[in-house]
């Protein structure tokens, strides 16, 4: 059979496949609880849903310009400007099915063969994956829970080489929920203009951090900065509207149209139906974007405190997002029915199997010494989830 090189040598997503073993087996009866994708327990707020049950009335079905409607691109510029303080025109902006289906977009119109892209990790499943579909180089930058899960200027530095087009800045992160200093971001920043480095601000979980901090936007620096800098962005996340699939870029007017001719012939306008949904969101009420925070904050700081309270974990306080990163070190080289805990895939495998708790082991996200889990589950779930965790370690022998 002849198959794409390419294509054939990509791994499927950790993340969406320990969700679906996750729904498989809750679908069988089984009293199974996820902690595996980060996607928002919350229904998308009533009015976000209103918008799109208007649209279909109104017929609103019919294909859209390829890289989105105007209304939402002006849309995204508002929630540019109010938020990031950042100033963008409809042509700088590009709607696409889901952040994923941005960022690919982004790596495809400034990558050529073998140009290299710096990963800091632990890093999302995806990213590595992504650079290699737009036939580049992932050239991962490592950092130790020690340091704050986040990289230092120097081994940034370190890894650039001639051949360094870009680094992918996920912040805050997942899988961390670490957040980028503003010094450190102005010394990355810094290190690209004078590069010629493009920097991918992925900065899908903005919205989602905690204690009063402010995200920082890399963007925000300097124009010169903005000019290199594709900001990634969605309302997957801050909206609880993962499955409407609508992500979006803001960036230079030339990358845009390159990556809008690309989405013209690869798929076309993201869903006519949930861009109208999406002007809802951005331009409506944002007190339920609020209600949600205030609930990841109380589970987060519920989540770290229990889980550094068990006897054989730890984690440190994550700045944002859903995720905490459970240190599982103190536990490898234990035994569990006959199978020695080696590393995070087998604790995650025999969790899974034992105590029917879904986790994703952090060797996906490059850190074999976490599990990640994420917070965006009840309060009930995360009870019976750490309960289940000490039952599990109290098996171990
Ligand atoms: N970036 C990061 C860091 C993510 O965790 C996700 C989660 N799916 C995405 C981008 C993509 O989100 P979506 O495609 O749902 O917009
Ligand atoms: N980004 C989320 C996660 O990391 C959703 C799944 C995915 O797209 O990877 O769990």
């Amino acid at each position: 059979m002849y198959l794409s090189k390419k294509f054939s040598s990509i791994s499927p997503s950790a993340t969406l496949a320990i969700d679906s073993k996750f729904k498989a087996m809750k679908a069988e009866g089984i009293d199974v609880v996820g902690f595996g994708a980060g996607e928002p327990d919350f229904p998308t707020p009533r009015h976000i849903k209103d918008a799109a049950i208007a649209a279909i009335e109104n017929n609103m079905t019919t294909y859209t310009p390829a890289s989105g409607t105007l209304a939402v691109k002006e849309a995204v510029c508002c929630k540019f400007k109010n938020e990031n303080n950042l100033e963008y025109k409809a042509e700088n902006i590009v709607v696409s099915n889901g952040a994923k289906h941005s960022l690919n977009n982004a790596l495809g119109a400034i990558l050529n063969p073998g140009d290299e892209v710096i990963i800091p990790a632990p890093c999302w499943v995806s990213y590595p994956e992504m650079v290699l579909l737009a036939d580049g180089v992932p050239v991962i930058v490592n950092s130790t829970e020690e340091e704050g899960f986040l990289p230092t200027i120097e081994k940034i530095k370190a890894a650039v080489t001639e051949k360094t087009r870009a680094i992918i800045i996920n912040n805050p992160s997942n899988p961390t929920g670490m957040c980028y200093s503003e010094e450190l971001l102005r010394e990355i920043a810094d290190l690209c203009v004078k590069n010629n480095i493009y920097i991918i601000a992925d900065e899908i979980y903005e919205s989602l951090v905690y204690g009063g901090r402010k995200n920082f936007s890399i963007a925000t620096i300097s124009d010169e900065v903005k000019d290199i800098t594709i900001v990634v962005n969605g309302v997957s996340k801050t909206y609880a509207m993962t499955g409407w699939r609508i992500g979006y870029t803001a960036s230079n007017a030339r990358l845009a149209k390159i990556m809008g001719n690309v989405q013209s012939h690869a798929t076309s306008n993201p869903n006519s139906i949930a861009q109208h949904a999406t002007v809802a969101a951005l331009t409506g009420d944002q007190e339920p974007v609020l209600e949600m925070k205030k609930a990841f904050e109380e589970r987060r700081n519920h989540m770290v405190e229990r889980m550094n309270s068990i006897d054989g974990v730890s984690c440190i306080m994550p700045d944002g997002a859903f995720y905490i990163m459970m240190n599982i070190s103190a536990l490898l080289g234990k035994e569990i029915d006959g199978t020695v805990i080696t590393g995070s895939d087998v604790f995650a495998e025999k969790f899974l199997e034992v105590e029917k708790v879904a986790v994703v082991p952090g060797k996906s996200f490059g850190t074999d010494i976490h599990v990640r889990w994420s917070y965006a589950t009840s309060m009930e779930n995360i009870d019976k989830g750490l309960d289940r965790l000490e039952a599990f370690i109290a098996k171990l022998k």
